[in-house]
């Protein structure tokens, strides 16, 4: 079911705003049965896997593999797996495409301009990602406001015109960071050793870096570019009158 934004969706919406993420994951899979969580395997989608965990229905769990991710990252896939033993699916980037891009831009061709780092993005994000959304009428994601200045005006309840119109459903918005890492440790959830070190957002590994006190959540990914530019296009808002 593709849903549009109509005066329902935001009824929807502002009847969950305020409500616990187990609360608004629950009513989100009741009112789209399709629903699909992308689990990044950082601290919110860990804590988001637990809450699916302990439903009577488990939404399908997903996870984008760029093949750029640093080790731990896998390591918490596997400890998930042991502890919830739920399928996870994994989605990995045409390799055609990949060998294209290495070929004419190099290993880290992501480095030399904002146009290369987004087809980088593209190619072992992007296009996975609508590989991984389809068929599903929602999916579910472990954004946060408080990550930064690209996500401060989200929605609960947002429609996703880039993929067909379906509702991505954001349980965790009114989340800090504090409520995630004590979310992870007061239920024991594996989570990436990575976040004791710096690094509160973790992508892939040549593109995150560990974060100075007093700097932004998501000031280690790609912190090269302008902060404007810190999405790599999963979850792109097109601005009304720009071109997408
Ligand atoms: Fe490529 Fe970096 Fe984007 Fe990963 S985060 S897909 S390595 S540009």
């Amino acid at each position: 079911m593709v849903e549009r934004p109509t005066p329902n969706l935001k009824a929807f919406a502002a009847s969950l705003e305020g409500a616990a993420p187990e609360t608004i994951l629950a009513a989100a899979l009741d009112r789209y049965p399709n629903a699909a969580l992308a689990c990044s395997l950082g601290l919110e989608d860990v804590a988001l896997v637990h809450m699916a965990s302990l439903l009577p229905k488990p939404p399908r769990i997903f996870v984008l593999d760029t093949g750029r991710l640093h080790p731990e990252t896998y390591d918490v896939l596997e400890a998930l797996r042991q502890r919830y033993g739920l399928p996870i699916e994994l989605y990995f980037p045409q390799a055609p495409a990949v060998e294209a891009y290495v070929n004419a831009n190099g290993p880290n061709g992501f480095l030399d301009s904002v146009d290369l780092r987004r087809e980088c993005c593209r190619i072992r994000k992007v296009e996975p990602l609508s590989r991984a959304l389809a068929g599903a009428d929602a999916w579910i994601t472990g954004l946060r406001r408080a990550q930064g200045p690209t996500r401060t005006d989200l929605s609960i309840l947002e429609t996703d015109e880039e993929h067909g119109g379906i509702v991505k459903v954001s349980p965790l918005l009114g989340w800090s960071l504090e409520d995630a890492l004590a979310y992870v440790k007061a239920w024991k959830i594996p989570h990436n050793p990575l976040h004791h070190r710096g690094f509160p957002s973790i992508g892939c590994a040549p593109c995150t870096r560990a974060i100075e006190p007093g700097e932004d959540e998501r000031a280690g990914r790609w912190w090269w570019e302008n902060p404007e530019h810190k999405e790599c296009g999963l979850h792109r808002r097109p601005t009304p009158g720009a071109p997408s």
